[in-house]
């Protein structure tokens, strides 16, 4: 086992991670920012070093500073937490060549899952269904009038190397597809210095549904059940549950069957989320992410395993604690991502926190960095809090988690509560009859 971890994060990722450490008996080291000085994380680790200035590209970015931390302070390990480093490949691949675990997959494994087009081929080849496309890149407008002819419109035109939701533009008609096919290349090339371009069906009215994976590096790999993500705004998740409200435990075990064998298949190691849109009772894989996801609570709720110690376990040549029968779904958890952010119109809304107060109780978790006094800074991501409410069945969740959301006072800024105290009140939120639009035409409705 690890002597010693370093955190290479900050927020609530980095004091869930802690916490995990703190209970596996390592040691635990955390580098900041001059911004984070006084962030919880930073005054319950053991070590801290800072490693630059607010801007995440001089700090939290900064790989160089990061294996320096890890050489001065002796860490034997690295988690990533998400975000950041947590998918870079080249990161992964410095830290071994000092020696130093990464708390994730092979830099191999993530680079294969970070190139949509690589990842898609591979999924398909590992027996996981994919969306009707192209087989690869296309960059003429023939050949994607080709492709679009042949699965049918509307089609959606993604690029290779996107994420967080950029890079895509739908075609409805063939007539739309050489202006979709030139903003979506010149965008990708903008955006992320690789302008390759794919094509797939779009899905007209899906959920988003992934599953949590975990392979030990030896050929054995596992499922903890699905996770339903459909409630987003702008292709951010916004409310998760699990199970998915959507699916029967027949469809679980299948697609989580074939998950499963396909993390053992390729030999991966560690945390990974298989995510699919799920329409009509078909799943279609849409990415891979190979590290912890923000929404890992509601599977740990439900599955009563701390999935960051099975990831710290197998990183450290421990293996998994269970096999797969040992995996039992109880009951149903939601997780409600609170932002720091207006609740109409979504925009940041840093500042400090002159009052903070946290719900409790049988089933309830709140995972979050912030205190009474806070000074959110501008620099970083919104995410304050993550409110995870547990029940035995939806409804008792459902009933649980309105009374948290009363209870949950954060004076001094604006949160996304008040939209939260909205949607549990919503019937088609209580009948859990929503796909991944749902979302953004009720805030178009209620405007
Ligand atoms: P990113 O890595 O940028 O998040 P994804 O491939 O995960 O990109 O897709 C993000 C979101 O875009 C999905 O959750 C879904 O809302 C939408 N999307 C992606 N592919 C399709 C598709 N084939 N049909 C309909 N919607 C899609």
């Amino acid at each position: 086992m690890f002597q010693k971890i370093l955190i290479a994060n900050r927020g609530e990722i980095a004091l869930r991670v802690l916490r995990a450490c703190k209970e596996l008996g390592i040691k635990t080291v955390v580098v900041h920012s001059t911004a984070d000085a006084d962030a919880m994380h930073v005054r319950l680790a053991d070590e801290s070093v800072c490693i630059g200035p607010p801007p995440s590209r001089d700090s939290y970015l900064n790989i160089h500073q990061i294996v320096a931390a890890c050489e001065i302070t002796g860490a034997d390990a690295v988690h990533p937490g998400y975000g950041f480093l947590s998918e870079n490949a080249k990161f992964a691949d410095i830290l071994a060549a000092h020696n130093i675990t990464f708390i994730g997959p092979s830099g191999d494994h993530i680079r294969i899952m970070g190139d949509k087009i690589e990842a898609k081929r591979t999924a398909k080849r590992l027996g996981i269904p994919v969306v009707p496309g192209s087989d690869g890149a296309v960059s003429e407008e023939k050949e994607a009038k080709r492709v679009a002819a042949e699965i049918g419109y509307p089609v959606i035109i993604k690029a290779s190397a996107g994420g967080g939701g950029r890079g895509m533009k739908v075609a409805r008609t063939e007539a739309d597809l050489e202006v979709a096919l030139a903003t979506a290349r010149s965008e990708a090339g903008a955006a992320f210095g690789d302008d390759a371009v794919y094509i797939e069906k779009y899905l007209e009215k899906p959920r988003h549904i992934e599953l949590q994976v975990f392979g030990d590096g030896a050929g054995r790999g596992v499922h903890f059940g699905e996770r339903d993500c459909s409630l987003q705004r702008r292709h951010q998740k916004v409310w998760e549950e699990a199970n998915s409200p959507a699916l029967n435990e027949e469809e679980r075990a299948r697609i989580g069957g074939i998950c499963a064998n396909a993390v053992a298949d390729l030999g991966y190691s560690g945390a990974g989320t298989i995510e699919f849109l799920y329409e009509n009772g078909e799943f279609y894989f849409i990415e891979m992410n190979t590290r912890l996801q923000v929404e890992h609570p509601v599977t740990e709720a439900i599955t009563g395993i701390d999935l960051v110690h099975e990831q710290i376990r197998v990183a450290s040549g421990g293996g998994l604690s269970v096999r797969q029968e040992d995996i039992k779904f109880n009951g149903h958890a939601i997780e409600c991502r609170i932002n720091a952010e207006d609740p109409r119109t979504f925009t940041p809304s840093p500042g400090t926190i002159t009052h903070f107060h946290t719900p409790g109780g049988l089933g309830i978790r709140v995972d979050s960095g912030v205190y009474s006094g806070y000074r959110i800074p501008p620099y970083y991501d919104s995410l304050i809090g993550k409110l995870i409410v547990h029940g035995r069945n939806r409804v008792e969740c459902m009933m649980r988690l309105r009374r948290a959301l009363d209870e949950f006072v954060v004076d001094g800024i604006k949160t996304t509560l008040p939209l939260f105290r909205d949607l549990v009140g919503n019937s088609d939120i209580a009948n859990g009859d929503y796909d991944i639009h749902w979302l953004e035409k009720y805030l178009a409705k209620t405007e």
